[in-house]
């Protein structure tokens, strides 16, 4: 609802003042409009609260989102390391197939010794020719998977050359990750610190505030983002509707708070 509980408690409330407020220090304050000399002191003061306030939601949003950075660092870091990892599966798999080649070659060569052995023990000249088959059979094999390790080895020269670029782009990673990681928490050590001074400053700035005021500041900017905003060509600039002649007439005149009808904001004249 536009007119909140604490809205309808303060339109009843008086904030009428006897005269029209002095300039003070406040004044040269930042986030004040220049023409606050006409402005109700607790308006001034709501501006500069709300001033806080916002800085306050700014802190808290980048608090926020900082896990979401570290957590998207973190997430580079282990896509790095499961790259390397899988790089360097891939050559230990090179590694075993040559090997396989190489122990398939030797298994023939072992073979071929025992054939050359037994053919010099038989008397046969068919079983003699038949080994000598063999021996020939297997020696073209043995060629064959020679050629293949060969193969192998040229991919595992490669993959190799590839496991020390990614060993170096993981290192790499990792040092702009830990970077970025300290940078973060140094980020959130001073947000934190900011936070805390701008929640002390604005503590202070509510002492002596009437408290049903406070609280309706309070719950305007929570729900609409922004509590006090200017009147100007008789419109309210947090909504944007154009107010009575009652309303305008009675933020001119600068000596009660008054509300939006719309949007129940506090407003204040504008340009
Ligand atoms: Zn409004």
């Amino acid at each position: 609802m536009e007119s909140g509980r604490g809205v309808k408690r303060k339109k009843r409330r008086s904030f009428v003042i006897p005269h029209p407020p002095k300039p003070t220090a406040v004044d040269a304050r930042p986030g004040f409009p220049p023409h606050s000399r006409e402005m109700l002191p607790e308006i001034q003061n709501l501006l500069i609260i709300q001033d806080r306030d916002r800085k306050i939601r700014t802190l808290r949003e980048e608090l926020d989102g900082a896990p979401l950075e570290r957590s998207e660092a973190e997430e580079k870091l282990a896509a790095a390391v499961r790259n390397l990892d899988a790089v360097k599966h891939k050559a230990k798999e090179i590694e075993v197939e040559r090997k396989k080649l190489e122990n398939g070659a030797q298994a023939k060569r072992d073979s071929i010794a025992k054939f050359q052995t037994q053919k010099f023990q038989t008397r046969k000249n068919e079983e003699f020719q038949a080994l000598n088959n063999e021996i020939t059979r297997y020696e073209g094999e043995i060629r064959g998977l020679e050629d293949r390790e060969l193969e192998f080895m040229d991919q595992a020269e490669k993959v190799c050359t590839q496991v020390a670029e990614t060993e170096q782009q993981t290192k790499a990673v990792k040092a702009q990750v830990e970077r970025q990681l300290a940078d973060i928490a140094a980020k959130l050590g001073a947000l934190a610190g900011s936070l805390k001074e701008v929640e002390t400053e604005r503590a202070g700035l509510t002492v002596g505030v009437d408290e049903d005021l406070l609280d309706t500041f309070d719950r305007l900017f929570a729900n609409k983002g922004e509590a006090v905003v200017p009147l100007e060509h008789e419109t309210c600039r947090g909504c944007h509707m154009k107010v009575t002649t009652q309303t305008v007439v009675k933020v001119k005149g600068g000596r009660e708070i008054v509300h939006c009808e719309q949007c129940g904001r506090i407003l204040y004249l504008g340009n």
